[in-house]
C-alpha cells in the first residue's frame, strides 16, 4: 500500500513515505537524514520545457524533492538541484529524453536535502558549485547528525558568479539569510529563466530556518530586490510547486507582507498564538495551507515564533 504526505513542514519537520522512511526530525531543514528506496515506483519525474535551453524538472506522484532546472545544449548539461538521491535514476533517465550530452555541472540553491542530495550521485562525473555557506552548512550537519560530506561542492563563491554555459551567460547569485543563509538564485539570462530554490514556494505558505540562516523579514527584502532587479517577463522555477511568473511571486511577496505585518500587530497588542488561531487572522491565504507545506495554522505559529 502506498501512502504518501505531502510536504509538510510543522515545527520544521517533514513526513514523507511514513511506511517507508527513517524519519529526520530536525529543526534546520527540510531534510531526511536516514533514507531507505521508498520502494515507491509511482512518483515520477515530469519534464517541461520553459524557455530557450532551458527545462524545469519537477515530481509527481509523490514527493522526491525540490524542482530542478535544466541547461540542454553543445556543452552538456547543467542542473540546478538535483532532488533526493534516490530520485538519481529517475532523474538520470528524465534528461535522457531531453538530451544525449553528459551532465559536466551542478549548481545548488541551498543546503537543503531534498534539493541537494542527489550531489552524492553527480558529484562523481560533474562539478557542484554552491554558496560557500552550504559548504559550511553541509559540514556542519555532518559534525551534529547525519553524513553529509558527500554532498559537499567542488566549488564555492561568495557573492556571486558568472558560468557561460550553453551559449549563454549563467548568474548565480547569493542572497543572505532569507530561507537560510546560503540562498543562491540562478538566473539564465539569454532564456529568462530564474531559479529561487526555498526563496520560494510557489501556492504554498513558505518555510523559514533560522537555525539555517534564515530570516522572514530579510527574505521579503530579497525577493523585492529580485522583483525589481530581473526582468517582469522572466520565468520563474520556484523551490517547490509549479512553474510560475513574476506577477505570481509579486503576489507571495504581498501575502508575506500582509502576514508578517498582521501577526507583528496582533503581536504588539498582547494576543496570543492561540487567540490568533482561533481568531483566524490570516484566513484569507486559506488556500495557501493546503498547498502541500505548511497549513494555515502551522504557517501563523511559525510567524509568531519569527515575529515574537
Ligand atoms: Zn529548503
Amino acid at each position: 500500500m502506498k501512502h504518501w504526505k505531502s510536504l509538510f513542514c510543522l515545527g520544521m519537520q517533514i513526513f514523507l513515505n511514513l511506511n517507508s522512511f527513517a524519519m529526520a526530525s530536525e529543526s534546520s531543514g527540510l531534510s531526511v537524514s536516514a533514507y531507505t528506496n521508498p520502494q515507491d515506483d509511482s512518483i515520477s519525474v515530469r519534464t517541461i520545457k520553459v524557455s530557450g535551453s532551458v527545462y524545469m524538472l519537477d515530481c509527481v506522484n509523490g514527493f522526491g524533492g525540490g524542482n530542478v532546472a535544466v541547461s540542454i545544449g553543445e556543452d552538456g548539461i547543467l542542473l540546478v538541484d538535483n532532488m533526493y538521491a534516490w530520485m538519481s535514476p529517475k532523474l538520470t533517465s528524465s534528461l535522457k529524453t531531453i538530451s544525449d550530452k553528459p551532465i559536466k555541472i551542478v549548481l545548488n540553491t541551498h543546503f537543503h536535502t531534498d534539493h541537494i542530495q542527489g550531489n552524492e550521485i553527480f558529484k562523481k562525473t560533474s562539478t557542484i558549485i554552491a554558496h560557500e555557506n552550504v559548504y559550511k552548512q553541509l559540514l556542519k550537519k555532518h559534525k551534529e547528525s547525519a553524513p553529509t560530506t558527500d554532498m559537499l561542492p567542488d566549488v564555492t563563491f561568495s557573492d556571486s558568479m558568472r558560468i557561460h554555459y550553453n551559449g549563454e551567460e549563467i548568474r548565480m547569485l547569493h542572497f543572505p539569510h532569507s530561507h537560510t543563509d546560503g540562498d543562491a538564485v540562478i538566473y539564465f539570462t539569454q532564456s529568462n529563466v530564474l531559479h529561487l530554490g526555498d526563496m520560494f514556494f510557489f501556492e504554498m505558505f513558505p518555510a523559514v530556518y533560522t537555525e539555517g540562516g534564515g530570516n522572514i523579514k530579510q527574505l521579503i527584502v530579497s525577493l523585492e530586490k529580485i522583483l525589481r532587479e530581473f526582468p517582469s517577463n522572466a520565468h520563474v522555477v520556484p523551490g517547490h510547486g509549479r512553474l510560475a511568473t513574476m506577477k505570481d511571486l509579486a503576489d507571495y511577496v504581498a501575502m508575506l507582507k500582509e502576514t508578517t505585518s498582521i501577526v507583528e500587530s496582533k503581536i504588539k497588542e498582547g494576543r496570543t498564538l492561540d487567540q490568533m488561531i482561533q481568531d483566524k487572522v490570516i484566513a484569507k491565504y486559506n488556500a495557501l495551507g493546503d498547498g502541500g507545506a505548511q497549513t494555515t495554522d502551522q504557517y501563523l505559529r511559525m510567524l509568531y515564533k519569527l515575529l515574537q
